[in-house]
């Protein structure tokens, strides 16, 4: 396995904050499903990598808290106002292509065993599969976010220095692999 502050160093070079933590000290909420289930990203019931065809929340919580470390990182967008949705929409899909250029960082750090977690519903399709009633077309490289496996991604930021919000007219986003070593 490379040095950790080398893997951190490469995954800043994406165009990201990035920090660690426990995953014992992460904060898992199962309330945040009711979140999910009011649908107001509008992806409830439409990606294969959301609620509620991600999975039973207890599931999922069970399967990140199998984990022993989060490297979590962080990007911001810029806003023209807090009404700004294309700003909003096009700082997430930058946050997606941060994620996808962190594929293969993550893939050469040798860790046993990792979970990838993104913002949002799965981006790897322009439209997800499941709104057509198809299988999932790349479970290989499908991936559900921070918030469908219940992470309190506020508390998740204090843990690794981060900040949750960052100042007016601007947009955060978070992502984490989940590892062990
Ligand atoms: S890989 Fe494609 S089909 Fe599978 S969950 Fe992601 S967007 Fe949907």
């Amino acid at each position: 396995m490379q040095e950790f502050a080398e893997l951190l160093a490469r995954v800043e070079a994406a165009g990201c904050h990035a920090g660690a933590a426990k995953v014992a000290d992460i904060q898992f909420e199962p309330a945040f499903r009711q979140a999910c289930e009011s649908n107001a990203c509008g992806n409830y019931g439409k990606c294969w990598m959301c609620p509620p065809d991600a999975g039973p929340i207890d599931e999922l919580i069970a399967r990140a808290k199998g984990f022993e470390y989060a490297l979590v990182y962080q990007t911001i967008g810029q806003l023209e106002d807090s009404y700004d949705f294309e700003g909003m929409m096009e700082a997430a899909a930058v946050h997606s292509r941060v994620s996808e250029a962190l594929r293969p960082v993550f893939a050469s750090a040798g860790f046993s065993a990792a979970l990838h977690l993104g913002a949002g519903g799965c981006h790897v399709c322009s439209v997800c599969a499941k709104k057509t009633n198809e299988p999932c077309r790349h479970p290989d490289l499908a991936m559900a976010s921070l918030e469908t496996y219940g992470v309190n991604v506020s508390q998740l930021a204090k843990l690794c220095g981060m900040k949750y919000i960052n100042g007016a007219n601007t947009v955060t986003y978070f992502g984490a692999l989940f590892f062990n070593p």
